[in-house]
């Protein structure tokens, strides 16, 4: 069986949000849309978005690093969300894997949202609909659009090409030697669900740092010349946290 998904490089996401914004023009003027946007120029904004970024800093100062989670719907191959859905509305296609929520089914109860794991659902504040992540299903069987196009709206607008899309089932896919090659993981195994989505992890790059390029004429601490201690091996880094 086919199982699309979306595979997504973390060594090269800089949480620059476009995968977010174009995933929000895309959805909300498309099938899934509209899309709510509540007080959008209010102090409190917010609004459905079927794909967010969410950006931590682990480690500890000034052995600090930043590492940014694009986060959506993991179309799980068991999802829990489904078997939960007192309507029928929660589906998972068989032709594709992909996770579907029909609106027209959904009655707003969100069993669906508490069943998922990963927060990967939002509720329609204004339709009172369960909204989620569709893969781009109305792109990648477009043929109306040129071939290049038929792929999600935020794999097109990553700047860094960090989200790769196809079938993980098919060994010989770019997915799927992105996830055997390069440790490709994915979200809480432990939970049974079987995410078709992957992550691949950050990878320790080695940096040569020449001793001019640490005069800086707005260096705010006034350390010229000082490079931080290297971190001592039991501290934390971003490879030891690499199953978050
Ligand atoms: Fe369902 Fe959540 Fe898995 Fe998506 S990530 S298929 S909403 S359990
Ligand atoms: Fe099903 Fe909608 Fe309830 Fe979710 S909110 S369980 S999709 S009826
Ligand atoms: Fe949004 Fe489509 Fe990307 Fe899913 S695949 S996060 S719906 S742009």
């Amino acid at each position: 069986m086919t199982q699309l998904a979306l595979v997504i490089d973390l060594n090269v996401c800089v949480g620059c949000h476009a995968c977010v914004t174009s995933c929000k023009e895309w959805n909300t003027s498309g099938q899934a849309g509209a899309l709510a946007d509540m007080k959008p120029y209010d102090a409190d904004p917010t609004g459905t978005f079927f794909n967010r970024v969410q950006t931590f800093e682990v480690g500890e100062f000034p052995q600090t690093e930043t590492v940014h989670f694009p986060k959506s719907c993991l179309h799980c191959e068991e999802p829990p969300c489904v078997p939960v859905c007192p309507t029928g509305a929660s589906y998972k296609r068989p032709q594709d894997g992909i996770v579907m929520v029909d609106y027209d089914k959904c009655i707003g109860c969100s069993y669906c949202a508490w069943a998922c794991p990963y927060g990967a659902r939002e509720l329609d504040p204004r339709k009172q609909v369960m909204t989620k992540c569709t893969l781009c299903v109305d792109r990648v069987y477009d043929e109306l659009l040129p071939p290049p196009d038929r792929k999600p709206a935020c794999v097109k607008a990553c700047p860094t090409s960090a989200r790769l899309f196809g079938d993980v089932h098919d060994p010989n896919s770019t997915v799927s030697k992105a996830i055997r090659e390069r440790g490709g993981y994915a979200l809480m195994p432990e939970w049974g669900t079987k995410p078709a989505n992957h992550y691949l992890p950050r990878r320790r790059n080695e940096v040569t740092v020449q001793p001019d390029q640490l005069i800086r004429s707005d260096n705010p601490l006034k350390k010229d010349g000082k490079q931080p201690p290297k971190p001592a091996v039991k501290d934390p880094s971003l490879d030891d946290v690499g199953m978050w």
